[in-house]
Parts: structure tokens; sequence; C-alpha cells
């Protein structure tokens, strides 16, 4: 077993209260047995007796409700980047949702993705695809031993802003996210029963529509939102348009747009992290942006980001180079 990094002390985390006590192997041998067991579970949505039209709703519903909201705009948007603000319920509401799709912690996952910012496609990114290839950005980078991703040192650099808020620190102790998750499950079994009850009445029935909704709204749902969001990763670091000349190699590429709700205009987000919106064209559609301004209506956003270049649009890199 390999010991803990100098700065991985079990003093040190129990004086600032977060960080997994277990040593960063573990915790990489936890996730991949997670992503193994998780990627098996979902090929449950195979089998035609656990099908429901209620089922397939939760899982698109549940791709708006925990990959946009809670991820895309909570955990990305908000917390990482701080494009817009709101009232503090609000933005942990919105944490639990990212929690819930069983990606890591808000700390966690704000400091990798503040890493990935600062040394964009540079040795010290931890899931660049030019570095290592596609599968390491997309599922390879968090199942390797990153000792730089368990430093006390990097939470203290990339999410001093989070230290200063209880309900984070509350989310690195051991169980605090999982037991939001278990939760989640328990929820979804008991909703499906009564659903069941309601509509059918029969022992199968009941069983058959409360499986059919954890199979479907919640594990399905929590892998395909996993890949949506690697594939912003791994994907727009590869194929796609440049509108900006940046410093790494984003992309905007339309497919991934569309379905992780706006986060595939890459190249525009790595020109101008803050700024609220990703679309930065006409067609360049980006949904998340369009609920944080309906949220921004009913007061729930405000101190929204605008885009500061959208007028000196540069020319993409290939006609750059081709005039
Ligand atoms: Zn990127
Ligand atoms: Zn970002």
């Amino acid at each position: 077993m390999i010991k803990p990094s100098a700065n991985f002390t079990d003093r040190m985390c129990r004086r600032i209260g977060i960080l997994d006590r277990e040593s960063p192997l573990v915790a990489n041998q936890r996730m991949i047995v997670l992503v193994f067991l998780f990627h098996s579970l979902a090929l449950l949505a195979c089998i035609p007796w656990l099908f429901s039209w209620w089922g397939v709703g939760l899982w698109l519903g549940g791709h708006y409700l925990y990959g946009t909201l809670g991820m895309t705009m909570g955990y990305h948007r908000l917390l990482t980047h701080r494009g817009f603000t709101c009232p503090r319920w609000f933005e942990h509401a919105l944490a639990v949702l990212g929690v819930c799709c069983l990606e890591g912690t808000p700390m966690s996952w704000v400091a990798v993705h503040r890493m990935h910012h600062q040394h964009s496609d540079q040795v010290a990114d931890p899931h660049s695809p030019r570095l290592k290839g596609f599968l390491w950005s997309h599922m390879g980078w968090f199942m390797f031993l990153n000792p730089n991703l368990y430093k006390v040192s990097t939470y203290e650099r990339y999410i001093r802003d989070l230290f200063q808020d209880r309900f984070y620190k509350r989310m690195e102790k051991p169980w605090a996210s999982r037991r939001i998750y278990i939760i989640q499950w328990l929820v979804y079994l008991v909703l499906g029963a009564l659903v069941g009850l309601l509509t059918d009445g029969s022992a199968e029935g009941i069983l058959q529509m409360s499986l059919s909704f954890l199979v479907w709204g919640v594990i399905l749902r929590t892998v395909t939102v996993w890949h949506v969001t690697w594939s912003v990763n791994s994907i727009t670091h590869i194929w796609g348009y440049r509108n900006y000349v940046t410093r790494d190699q984003s992309r905007n590429n339309w497919v991934v747009a569309l379905v992780s709700g706006g986060e595939g205009w890459h190249n525009n987000h790595h020109a101008e992290p803050r700024a609220a919106s990703h679309g930065q064209r006409w067609w360049e559609f980006d949904h998340t942006y369009t609920s944080i301004r309906l949220f921004q209506m009913v007061g729930l956003a405000s101190n929204v980001v605008k885009p500061k270049r959208r007028m000196e649009m540069e020319q993409p890199q290939e006609e750059a180079v081709a005039s």
C-alpha cells in the first residue's frame, strides 16, 4: 500500500476537517470498483421487465435536474467560475444535486477543474487528451494515482473560497456525500413503489416500478451524466472548431454541447472562463445559460457575468493559417 504523501497526513486532515482519510490508492481503487459496478448495473436497463415510461422520463428529466442544474450550473459555472451569484441556500441546493451525480465532492471537483484551467493541455493538467490520449482524458485519469489531487496544499491553493463555507467542509467528511447519494436511492425506490401501487397495485407491479425508478432514474442516469461530463474533458480538447485563439487546444463541439447543456462550447469557455454564457454565435445554443437567465428573472440568480470578447471574435485557427 502506498503511503499518503507528506501533505496528506491524518493530523492535517483532522485540523482542517476535510478530505477522505483513506490513502489516495484506496480512493482510486474504490473509484475503479464504482465505475465498473455502475456500468454493469446500468445494463439492467436492457431488461424489458425493468422498462417503464416513468423510468425514461426520470432518466431524461434527471439529466436536466442533476446534470444541467447540479453539475453544469452548480459545480461548474457557479462554484468553480463564479459566473453568477445566488442566495446561499440555492447554491447549496445546486451543490447537493451535483453530489447526487457521484462525481466527487464540490471541493474536489472544483479543485480539479480549476487546476485544469490553470494548466490546460500542459503537464500539470489532470486530464488532457493531448498528453495521454482520449481514453485517459475521458475516464482514465481518475482511476490512476495522481498524488497532486490528494494534497492539502492543492486544496488550499485552488479552493480557498469554498473553505470559508462550513457546508462544503461537511461534505468532505467520510460518508457525508455518500449518505446523500444513498438517500437518493431510497427516495427513488419509495416513489417507484408508490407509483406502482397507484398504477398496478399488485406486489409484482410495485416491485417492478420501484426497481425501474432506481435503474433508469438513478443508475443509468448517473452513468450517462458521467459520460457527458467526461466528454467535455476529452472530446472538446480534440474535435471541433475554434472561435478564439487560446493557449490550450480547446474546441467547440456541437454534439457535446447538445447533450451537456452548452458545455461543449469549450473553446469559448476557455477564452472567457468566468462568462456564465458559453454559447457566443447565434447557433451555439446553451440551455444552461437559458436556465440561469430564467432563475435571474425570478430573483434566484444575479451578477451574471457576460462575455466581453463577443465583438472581437477571432478567426478559426485553420482559416487563419490558410489565409
Ligand atoms: Zn478544458
Ligand atoms: Zn471551466
